[in-house]
């Protein structure tokens, strides 16, 4: 079992009040805290070893060198990559999926080509994917979801056609919380000769990821929602893949050597590497992951499932409250809605309890327009979220119904 004491105490911010009364953190689907190992052993990088990596003959640039590259094994074992060359660093989920969208795109998508995405997509796994198809005259097709906002499966198998390139799709949806059957929808899409990403940034703190065991060709997320940094995220990518995909930003560290007639490419990872990393950010990544390692990310979503079933039922309890995402298999996030109480006026009122949620329409205006609402709420749950806190968020969401008279 997870000791939830235990790890609390590793998050100082949980200790925080605001305006007056302990804060209660319910937006971790947008970031996460990061405990004080993450932060002590950045800022004894800072303190003692800062220097860029790569470049140095020098000791504290050898240490920093040193210990990117034990944060890259870090994710690899994390991830149950094959190699650490499958592992690319970049600043999040959006732009691992950006290097995608033109390294893939401009290697093996062409005009008349199709890219599938899902209906239940962050806009970082939209917006990209369109911009390739305008480039390349190829064209998006849309898996929907149901009501319960579960993926129409037997419409994403009539889509599935060999025109299909590559299949976009998120592990755990941002908004509806659903965990998408990524293993199957991978064999299914890989029987055309079609690759997947999964975009795996709410599901990386939440379920165990074995990018060999999904058997996906290329997968995202961010360090900052799994306990560690912003500016640093991950794209996985199998070998193969990217050994035929071009480079996608050109720079220093991604070069072989540097001539007017030609320049020739690193090798991967480098290859897609281009410039200084956040190699400080790094090194604080591989930190949480061990971190969170030691936890059990099973444990961890375990003990969240748990908590995401007492917030459902007590909140199904308040009788003009609506959750939106009731799929059989659904993780860490609910979104919601009262009667007649705008989204926003339920978010600022939470606020001034010390609760901290999020409104609007959370990077996913598609699924917004699918209920017909121009926002909603959310609160997202981590591991050091309690059942106290879930209390404190209905107990301050019938307080706001009182207030406005609804
Ligand atoms: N995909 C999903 C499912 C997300 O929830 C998010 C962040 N909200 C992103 C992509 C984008 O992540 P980032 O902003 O860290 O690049």
């Amino acid at each position: 079992m997870v000791d939830v004491e235990k790890i609390r105490a590793d998050f100082p911010i949980l200790e925080e009040k605001v305006y007056g009364k302990l804060l209660v953190y319910l937006d971790n689907g947008a970031t996460a805290q990061r405990p004080l190992p993450v932060v002590d052993r950045m800022t004894e990088y800072y303190l003692k070893y800062n220097s860029n990596v790569h470049r140095g003959v020098h000791y504290l640039s050898n240490k920093c060198t040193d210990a990117n590259e034990e944060a890259r094994r870090e994710v690899q074992h994390f991830i149950h990559a094959a190699s650490e060359k499958e592992v690319i660093f970049t600043r999040g989920t959006t732009e691992a999926i950006n290097l995608v969208a033109y390294a893939f795109g401009e290697a093996f998508v062409g005009e008349g080509d199709e890219i599938l995405v899902t209906e239940m997509e962050h806009h970082a796994n939209i917006v990209p994917w369109q911009m390739l198809c305008e480039r390349k005259k190829a064209v998006l097709k849309v898996v929907p979801f149901d009501d319960k906002g579960e993926l129409q499966l037997d419409i994403y198998e009539k889509l599935l056609t060999e025109r299909v390139k590559l299949v976009g799709v998120a592990y755990v949806s941002n908004v509806l919380g659903t965990v998408n059957p990524v293993r199957e929808m991978i064999a299914r899409a890989h029987a055309v000769g079609a690759k997947v990403l999964v975009d795996a940034a709410q599901a990386i703190a939440h379920l165990p990821v074995d990018v060999q065991e999904l058997d996906c060709d290329f997968l995202a997320f961010s360090g900052h929602k799994v306990y560690g940094p912003t500016g640093v995220g991950v794209l996985y990518g199998k070998e193969k893949l990217l050994e035929q995909m071009p480079p996608w930003q050109g720079g220093g560290e991604m070069i072989r050597e540097v001539r007017f007639e030609k320049t020739t490419y690193n090798e991967l990872p480098f290859k897609f590497e281009a410039g200084t990393p956040d190699f400080i950010g790094i090194v604080g990544l591989g930190e949480a992951l061990k971190y969170i390692g030691k936890i059990g990310v099973a444990e961890a979503g375990r003990y969240e499932e748990e908590l995401l079933h007492y917030a459902q039922e007590q909140m199904r309890q308040i009788p003009r409250l609506r959750i939106f995402g009731e799929a059989r298999q659904k993780a860490s996030v609910i979104s919601f809605q009262i009667d007649g109480i705008h989204h926003f006026d339920l978010g600022t009122l939470l606020d001034q309890m010390g609760i901290a949620v999020r409104t609007g329409q959370l990077c996913a205006e598609p699924v917004m327009q699918h209920y017909g609402m121009t926002g909603m709420v959310r609160a997202s749950l981590a591991m050091y979220n309690t059942k106290a806190e879930i209390d404190k968020l209905c107990e301050g969401l019938r307080k706001v119904e009182k207030m406005l008279n609804v």
